[in-house]
């Protein structure tokens, strides 16, 4: 029997609380009874300091101040403001230039350009593929539009990515679909904080490139929500080049997200960036994710648009951003190394980790352990492969204190 009342389900699993918001909810609840240092709450997505405030970079703050209210109140075009199309290349780009055919659209977030990029180049029914450690909200975004999300494991017994499987799936889906959405996150992977390698992305663009010539159409999706907290930014961005050496039936996206990158989360605001291979391919990518937006959120907010291109046109103010971000990418990596450096002092094995928000712990319990460690005051989420640790939103103390308490149970 279905559990809605007046509400359709319309073939989507819709659970009746959000995990990592209901786990969050009972840390603060817990901190209210208890006090704030009984309570570790390593749910949370966003990067907070050591006092467990969210950083906000105050360079990118003190430009709200500047705007005037025409430049945040009015609409924005439908596919973004002009002067901010430019900025967010040279934001998700950094110096790399493309050798193809480049359409940028402005997003509410990067679940924006995740929900466009389904939309448009997959078909009703059709699966998408990504690994098998990944952000839920893939397959919400999916479900919502009657696709679904397949997987392939994402590291082979060594602990190496997985070129192989993925080539098998890329070849499995698009023998049944035709046509093939991908979705890769890197760097710094959520959840577990990967990077994938020059080696990996050779791999990887190698079996796009051989499985093009049976299909209609192959669209990969580089979600790079973290690609600025992962370490040196023109070092994380050597993969860009790769993506140009394809046939035209193959395309990339760059889901880009100023969520972390400008610590801008609640502004919506983010783009989907084509790499197209002719520019009828790009005209057309312009034409379909209008056409979208339109459909679901209209035009997306004007503020943070506003904020990025004021950024991009004052070369002291982008040099200032940049300054300050290093400064708490380095805190997060740091927090991420201290997790790291205990759970191999300790034996507790982790999912290969090179930096960002989250570190994993394989086990096969998830839920179970986190219960119990919920009870000892250390708030973390459980998924199916593992246990999620955002040492996003956690001192360096604490991340060295969890893998221990998380041994203890296993
Ligand atoms: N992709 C991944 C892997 C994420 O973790 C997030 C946010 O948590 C996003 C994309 C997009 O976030 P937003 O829509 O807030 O920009």
């Amino acid at each position: 029997m279905s559990n809605y009342i007046l509400a359709k389900q319309n073939g989507r699993n819709i659970p009746l609380e959000d995990k990592a918001f209901g786990a969050s909810n009972r840390a603060k609840k817990m901190i209210a009874e208890q006090g704030k240092d009984k309570v570790i709450n390593a749910t949370i997505g966003s990067l907070l300091n050591d006092e467990g405030e969210l950083v906000v970079l105050e360079s990118v703050a003190e430009v709200v101040n500047t705007l005037k209210p025409v430049q945040y109140a009015d609409y924005a075009p439908i596919g973004g403001v002009v002067s901010f199309k430019e900025a967010v290349q040279k934001a998700a780009f950094g110096s790399y230039q493309p050798k193809a055919y480049v359409e940028a659209m402005a997003t509410p977030g990067g679940t924006g350009a995740l929900h466009n990029t389904m939309v448009n180049y997959s078909k009703a029914g059709d699966k998408i593929l990504t690994t098998d450690w990944h952000w839920a909200p893939y397959n919400t975004i999916a479900g919502e539009i009657g696709r679904s999300v397949e997987t392939f494991e994402m590291f082979d017994g060594e602990g190496k990515f997985n070129v192989a499987g993925f080539a098998a799936k890329v070849k499995e889906l698009v023998a049944a679909q035709g046509s093939l959405v991908i979705i890769l996150n890197t760097p710094a992977h959520n959840p577990t904080g990967y990077s994938l390698t020059d080696a990996d992305w050779d791999g990887v663009m190698a079996a796009i490139r051989e499985e093009a010539a049976n299909a209609e159409s192959i669209v990969l999706l580089v979600d790079v929500a973290y690609i600025d907290f992962a370490g040196d930014e023109e070092e994380h961005r050597k993969f860009l080049p790769k993506l140009e050496d394809v046939p035209a039936n193959v395309m990339s996206v760059i889901g880009y997200s100023l969520s972390k990158t400008f610590t801008l989360y609640g502004t919506r605001c983010g783009a989907a960036i084509c790499l197209a291979q002719t520019p009828e391919i790009a005209a057309e990518f312009k034409r379909v994710n209008e056409f979208s937006a339109r459909a679901a959120w209209s035009n997306a907010a004007r503020i943070s648009q506003q904020i990025l291109s004021d950024i991009y046109s004052d070369e002291a103010l982008l040099n200032k951003v940049g300054a300050e971000r290093a400064v708490y990418r380095d805190m997060l990596i740091q927090r991420g190394r201290a997790f790291a450096e205990e759970a191999e002092k300790i034996g507790l094995e982790i999912v290969p980790f090179d930096a960002g928000f989250f570190v994993s712990v394989p086990c096969d319990n998830a839920d179970e352990i986190a219960k119990k460690l919920e009870a000892e005051g250390l708030f973390i989420l459980p998924l199916k492969k593992g246990l999620r640790i955002s040492v996003a939103s956690i001192s360096e103390a604490a991340c060295r204190k969890i893998p221990a308490m998380i041994k203890k149970h296993m």
